[in-house]
C-alpha cells in the first residue's frame, strides 16, 4: 500500500520481490506456501530481470529480507534510505486475516513472523549502523502512515 503511494508521489519505479515471486509459482510456491524465504539465487534472478533502467530511482519492496541479501545489494547498488514500517505483531496478524492471500493462513503467518525475526530483523542494526534506517510508525490508517513515510524521506 505504501510502496504504491511512494511510486506515485516520488516517481520511483516500484519493484516488489513478493509480486515477482507470486508471478513465478513454479520456482517459488514450495517455499511461499510454508512461509519460508525463497532462495537468494531465485529471488536475485527475478530482481535482476525486473530492475531494467529507472532514471527516477527504484523503490525496492520486500528486498532485502536478510543480511546476506543486503550485502549482495550493497555490492551493486547504493541505497539512500531504508524504511521500516513498524507495526506490532498482533496488528500485522489482524491485517493479514482480512487480506486473504494464500500465505496469510494463520500457521503460515506465524512462520513468516518467525522468519522475519530470525532473518530480516537483523537488518535494523545493519542499516542503523549505516545511518540509512528510517523507522516509521506503521500503526494507523494508510493516509496517516503515508504522511509519516513522506516526512521520513523528505
Ligand atoms: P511479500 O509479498 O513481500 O510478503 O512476499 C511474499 C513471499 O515471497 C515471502 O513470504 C517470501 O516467501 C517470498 N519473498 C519475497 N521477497 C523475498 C526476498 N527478498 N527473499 C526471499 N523470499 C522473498
Amino acid at each position: 500500500t505504501q510502496a504504491e503511494r511512494l511510486r506515485d508521489g516520488l516517481g520511483l519505479k516500484h519493484v516488489s520481490t513478493g509480486e515477482l515471486v507470486r508471478a513465478h509459482p513454479e520456482q517459488t510456491e514450495r517455499y511461499t506456501r510454508e512461509g519460508r524465504l525463497v532462495p537468494d539465487d531465485v529471488v536475485v534472478g527475478l530482481l535482476r530481470g525486473a530492475l531494467g533502467d529507472a532514471p527516477g530511482g527504484v523503490l525496492l519492496d520486500g528486498f532485502p529480507r536478510s543480511v546476506a541479501q543486503a550485502e549482495l545489494l550493497e555490492a551493486h547498488l547504493g541505497l539512500t534510505d531504508v524504511v521500516l514500517l513498524d507495526v506490532p505483531a498482533d496488528v500485522v496478524i489482524e491485517r493479514l486475516a482480512h487480506r486473504g492471500r494464500e500465505d496469510d493462513a494463520p500457521d503460515t503467518v506465524r512462520k513468516r513472523l518467525e522468519v522475519y525475526r530470525e532473518m530480516t530483523e537483523p537488518l535494523v542494526a545493519f542499516y542503523g549502523d549505516r545511518s540509512l534506517l528510517r523507522r516509521v510508525d506503521g500503526n494507523g490508517s494508510p493516509d496517516e502512515v503515508a504522511q509519516r513515510v513522506h516526512d521520513a524521506l523528505t
